[in-house]
């Protein structure tokens, strides 16, 4: 299984990618993780995209296209994985197609997460990250006892750097202006499947795998 994971920040994207990579048995290829985790690690790739980050920008697509021909050429990759953030733009995107024919695989969907701006900014203020497991928690929807406690590993809960207001809606922005134009780009394809993002997270990933059971039937 190989999909796409689509959509603006904060709509629920990472969260479904983990539920859909646990059900499958497959991987889950975070762009922003392997980024987060770089500059924590002071790599030479944290230190080009660290700026990019905090400003909420997009790394250059030459950057990024390295980095993920890199991450799949893994073998861990070759029984399907789950893209989440790449790609993020049309570049990206035909880079990527080009990638899947040298690996000689075929993208089964791309999944398009929906949700309006208002309720983004608000799940993006409010989310927190578990240092240790990368869990993601919302403090109003998650009970947590101790805010800065991931209640999963007992690992330090923090607010990602560009989940600040003034990132976010930045953010929004460029994925209005370069991302949002890549569901076109699908839609072409045939591959595109949209779905609320805002919602029940159980309820949001039944109705993916709902979504993807019809569309394999009809093909
Ligand atoms: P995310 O965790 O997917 O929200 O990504 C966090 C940040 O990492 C983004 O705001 C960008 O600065 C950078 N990033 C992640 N994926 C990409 C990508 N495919 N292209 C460019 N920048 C990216």
């Amino acid at each position: 299984m190989i999909l796409i994971l689509l959509g603006p920040p904060g709509v629920g994207k990472g969260t479904q990618a983990k539920l859909l990579a646990k059900e499958f048995g497959v991987p889950h290829l975070s762009t922003g993780d392997i980024l987060r985790a770089a500059v924590s690690s002071g790599s030479p790739l944290g230190k080009r995209a660290d700026d990019y980050l905090q400003r909420g920008e997009l790394v250059p697509d030459d950057i990024m296209i390295g980095v993920v021909g890199e991450e799949l050429n893994r073998s861990m990759y070759e029984s399907g994985f789950i893209l989440d953030g790449f790609p993020r733009t049309i570049a990206q995107a035909e880079a990527l197609g080009a990638i899947f024919q040298r690996m000689n695989v075929t993208l089964d969907a791309v999944i398009s997460f929906e949700g309006n701006e208002a309720e983004l900014v608000r799940r993006l203020s409010r989310r927190r990250m578990c240092r240790n497991c990368h869990s993601i928690f919302n403090l109003e929807i998650d009970r947590i006892p101790n805010p800065g406690v991931c209640p999963r590993c007992g690992g330090e809960l923090y607010q990602r750097e560009d989940d600040k207001e003034e990132t976010i809606r930045n953010r929004l922005e460029v994925h209005q202006r370069l991302t949002s134009p890549l569901r076109d780009y699908y839609v072409r394809r045939k591959l595109l499947i949209p779905v609320q993002g805002v919602g029940e997270i159980e309820g949001i990933h039944k109705r993916i795998l709902s979504l993807l059971a019809d569309c394999h039937a009809k093909r």
